[in-house]
């Protein structure tokens, strides 16, 4: 299993620091965040070092993602949160501090102010189209 010496994540996932872990199996860990915007805000990793989310095989992003639907249950129960975030920061322009591919799922409720950032922009006539037409292209 691949793992990067110098990254604080497989660290985690080799035992060699310490973190609060709340599920694991073959590929997938899962541990709390040791900042977190709310209490039960999680951290889930592939065990393999990956850095960015389209470095990850499709069969391990399936294997780990087939477990939040338990994940979100789970910690929303436990902190009697009315919903939360799921949030994957891709790269640092996004905000990705630590360089092995990881998901957030961060409690919410009303009252947590935390709020949620997101300004919605507007295609200008025609340019939605020409957009569709790229990434479907792309993903020929
Ligand atoms: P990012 O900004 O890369 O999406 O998020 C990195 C997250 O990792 C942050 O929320 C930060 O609190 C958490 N984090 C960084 N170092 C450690 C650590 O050593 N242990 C744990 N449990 N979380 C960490
Ligand atoms: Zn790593």
């Amino acid at each position: 299993m691949s793992a990067d010496p110098n990254c604080i994540f497989c660290k985690i996932v080799a035992g060699q620091i310490p973190a609060l872990r709340v599920f694991e199996d073959d590929g997938t860990l899962a541990f709390l965040d040791i900042g977190p915007l709310a209490e039960g805000h999680m951290l889930v990793v592939p065990k393999e070092h990956y850095a960015r989310v389209e470095d990850m095989p499709p069969d391990r992003m399936a294997a780990l993602a087939r477990h939040f639907p338990r994940f979100v249950r789970a910690v929303t129960r436990v902190t009697s949160a009315e919903g939360c975030n799921l949030l994957l920061n891709n790269e640092r322009v996004a905000g990705q501090e630590v360089p092995h591919v990881h998901w957030h799922v961060i409690p919410r409720s009303a009252a947590d102010g935390l709020g949620f950032r997101w300004k919605p922009t507007k295609y200008a006539t025609g340019r939605g189209e020409v957009v569709q037409q790229l990434v479907k292209d792309a993903l020929l």
